[in-house]
């Protein structure tokens, strides 16, 4: 391992460790875009950046707000430098929304800023197992009046589509006049990416009795989306509200009140949210039209929102978050910021990821505009298999999300002249939207990624159902793309060769034979064959459907089995490991070590010229088909494909860490499987990239509970059936996590000496401890030794 990330969780902590809050203990310009990132909130269908309700007065490039909803982007047509045909022509990238949180108050004139004044007792504390961020302080203003502030803000995980702001304040030394604004402005600005900034424009706005209004239009794609506020303030009684005024300019509009408050008493502005776009409504009509169904729908929704109350909306969206962690929470003894960094990520990772079928999860979930909100292979590699034990119905709206995007698929691979359908690399709405071909169409390895998530899914839930009527269809068409991709060379020995692909090493593209690629592909085929025999068998309906549909014929299944009868394999007998590709072996080897920290990471520092004649590894390549396809490979082979790649790789790509923390558990290399581990854990927390303003690392934060529940739990899912090989680090002195597993949940308590399973529902089942079958009962628990 580099020294370089040898000793990342050695330093302290950003923030003081709790078992359930992230908690700043003060304000500062310095660590504001950081925590933006951090305090994020969020219900996979949309999402807030951690953005101060009053105005940020701190210096520039030190705030992105962002209000996100999963889905909407706009595009732009993409200028290359240099042309070639056929490659995508629309980018996508995900748009900042009208800022709806904004709140200012005024005392006698003095606007309130942190900024400004003095600010005591402050704290802003995300609560993970409510869900909800809490900011409380005090301030005084320049003038000397004192006045307390206790703001909360929950995006409703139990309604998707609303969420609210309760911000109460309580004059400590002062009673008189006081100004408070709110306001909802449709100028918002991308901050990256988009040529045109402003891709969203105001198309309507305005009030309708107490509700404020607003539309917003992309000019690219045509999206409409919707949001409407309402203020509710508490006490209301004429003593108290001098004045209201409603507001409406071009951009927006904002509700302003002159109050009459006295000292000691507390004041309570609850801003209710409600949000559509004219994707929910998904109907075909003119614009005109589809914006008044779009305000009725807001209109309605937000009074019911209202009428809710502010405790029944908050009351229903903790019981989820209850429900979220009883299944989902790990708890992990004897390391408190490990326990804190692990709920954190589960947070983001529910909080970021689409539920619908027609959403995903981006790279950087809904914190950040980085990448543009795209979704990548980290879906189904890193994402899915969180889900799939806890909350299988994500799992498999995520790879609903592929099939109803599957002709676009098919047109994507026309484009490169393949046959079947390939997914794209980058994108949002099903298109490929990467304009780099070398770091995106080229990894081709995506279609195998997904078919491998789909055999996860059914193996975890045996839902034949999703397998019959979806997964076949994905399954055949990207087999159709591999035996059209690849060929049988002869210098080859006449083997099926898949040349010209990235594997997911992004530092080696437009090789042949890549080693993950290559296992991985045959893997697709012969899970297409056995799932079409499969769905012929049991569901002779579906599979007469789906033979019209998409035109199959017996041949083609043939062709398939042959392909991956004759799959190229590399593998180097001198050296007894599998070389990454057919270059790999032939490059110039470097001293990863003797890179200097500030060329890390390279994709930053160096021509990619540089990088593609060394053998230097961006992630887990081979070391992730270790894992994945890891009944293929013996523990020899493991550990001599490890003792070789891990030297050679920079993990510049927070995917990376954890899957070399797996396999080095797997192997025996303790001291590794941690540092690596610790490098996933507390990533974003501890900004270890300096990056994590940018937006969270979603995939990174599903690694680590990869590393943790693969690597020290070592379970492992062939072909429906479980197995542990679980041990404890050092530090720890165990840990216990629950999963769902085919009707089943199951307890998983692991300490240093000993493994208590239990079957806390459904029926007895055979797993493996150890490599021993056993037997556990329905409500009874056994124990097992881990040495
Ligand atoms: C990695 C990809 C990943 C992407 C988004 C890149 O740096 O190399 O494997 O899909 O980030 O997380």
């Amino acid at each position: 391992m580099r020294a370089y990330h040898r000793n990342k969780y050695q330093e302290k902590p950003l923030y003081p460790c709790e078992p359930w809050n992230i908690t700043e203990d003060s304000f500062s310009v310095e660590t504001n875009h950081h925590n933006e990132a951090i305090f994020s909130l969020g219900n996979g269908y949309m999402g807030m950046r951690g953005t101060l309700e009053e105005d940020y007065s701190g210096p520039d490039y030190t705030s992105t707000p962002g209000m996100y909803i999963n889905g909407v982007y706009g595009s732009e047509e993409i200028i290359y430098p240099e042309e070639a045909p056929d490659l995508p022509r629309q980018s996508q990238t995900m748009l900042n929304l009208a800022k709806w949180s904004s709140i200012n108050l005024y005392i006698n004139g003095e606007k309130y800023d942190l900024l400004q004044g003095e600010v005591s007792d402050y704290s802003r504390s995300l609560d993970m197992k409510k869900g909800v961020l809490l900011r409380e302080l005090t301030w005084t203003s320049p003038g000397g009046k004192k006045i307390s502030f206790n703001i909360l803000r929950f995006l409703s995980q139990d309604k998707p589509h609303l969420g609210m702001i309760i911000y109460k304040f309580k004059p400590l030394n002062f009673s008189g006049h006081v100004l408070l604004k709110t306001r909802i402005m449709g100028d918002s600005t991308n901050y990256h990416h988009l040529r045109n900034k402003r891709e969203l424009v105001v198309k309507d706005r305005g009030f309708q009795g107490e509700i404020e209004y607003i539309i917003q239009k992309a000019t690219s794609t045509f999206i409409a989306t919707g949001m409407a506020c309402r203020n509710v303030l508490i006490p209301s009684n004429e003593g108290v509200i001098i004045s209201k005024k409603q507001l409406s300019s071009e951009k927006g509009l904002s509700v302003e009140y002159e109050l009459n408050v006295e000292k000691g008493k507390e004041y309570s502005l609850q801003r209710y949210l409600c949000v559509y776009t004219s994707l929910d409504l998904g109907l075909n009509i003119g614009f005109s039209e589809l914006e008044n169904k779009l305000k009725n729908k807001l209109i309605n929704n937000l009074n019911i929102a209202v009428e809710m109350g502010d405790k029944n909306l908050l009351k229903k969206h903790t019981d989820y978050m209850a429900e979220y962690w009883s299944d989902v929470d790990v708890k992990i003894y004897g390391d408190l910021a490990l326990q804190q960094a692990f709920r954190f990520n589960a947070f983001h990772l529910l909080q970021s990821t689409g539920r619908d079928g027609r959403t995903n999860i981006a790279a950087k979930g809904l914190t950040g505009e980085y990448y543009e909100g795209h979704y990548f292979w980290d879906t189904e590699t890193y994402i899915m298999p969180f889900f799939l034990y806890s909350r299988a119905e994500i799992a498999k709206s995520l790879l609903m999300y592929r099939y109803h995007n599957l002709d676009k698929a098919r047109k994507n691979a026309r484009r490169v002249r393949l046959d079947g359908a390939l997914f794209p690399w980058r994108t949002i709405n099903g298109e490929e939207a990467s304009g780099f071909f070398m770091g995106s169409t080229v990894q081709y390895h995506i279609n195998a990624d997904i078919a491998y998530a789909i055999y996860q899914y059914y193996n975890t839930t045996k839902d034949k159902d999703f397998l019959h009527n979806y997964g076949a269809e994905i399954l055949v068409e990207t087999a159709r793309m591999w035996v059209d991709h690849g060929g049988y060379i002869p210098l080859r020995d006449g083997k099926f060769c898949i040349n010209e692909v990235c594997g997911p090493d992004e530092y080696k593209p437009g090789v042949n034979n890549n080693c993950y690629t290559n296992y991985m592909a045959r893997f697709n085929l012969q899970w297409a064959i056995e799932v079409i025999k499969k769905t012929a068998e049991e569901n002779p309906k579906a599979y007469h459907d789906l033979k019209e549909r998409i035109k199959l014929e017996e041949e083609e299944i043939d062709a398939w089995q042959k392909a991956a009868d004759n799959m190229f394999l590399p593998f180097n007998k001198e050296l007894g490991i599998h070389p990454q590709d057919d270059s790999f072996l032939y490059k110039e080897a470097i001293d990863v070590d003797a890179i200097p920290s500030e060329e890390i990471s390279l994709v930053k520092h160096w021509h990619p010229l540089v990088i593609w004649k060394y053998q230097v590894i961006k992630q887990a390549d081979v070391i992730l088909l270790m894992l994945l396809l890891g009944n293929l490979f013996s523990l020899e082979e493991k550990k001599a494909n490890y003792d070789f790649y891990e030297p050679k790789t920079t993990h510049d790509s927070s995917l990376s860490p954890a899957i070399h923390s797996i396999i080095a558990n797997e192997i025996g290399c303790m001291d590794d499987a941690y540092n690596y581990f610790m490098m996933t854990a507390r990533l974003d927390l501890d900004d270890y990239n300096n990056n994590a303003y940018q937006g969270v690392h979603t995939a990174c934060m599903a690694g680590s509970w990869l590393a943790l529940i693969k690597g020290f739990a070592g379970m492992r899912n062939y072909d429906g059936k479980l197995y542990f090989n679980p041990c404890v680090p050092r530090k720890w002195k165990g840990f216990v996590f629950k999963i769902k597993f085919q009707d089943r949940q199951i307890k998983i308590s692991v300490k240093r000496d000993k493994t208590y399973y239990k079957l806390i529902t459904g029926e007895e089942i055979r797993i493996f401890h150890k490599g021993e079958r056993f037997l556990l009962s329905a409500g009874r628990g056994i124990e097992k030794s881990n040495f």
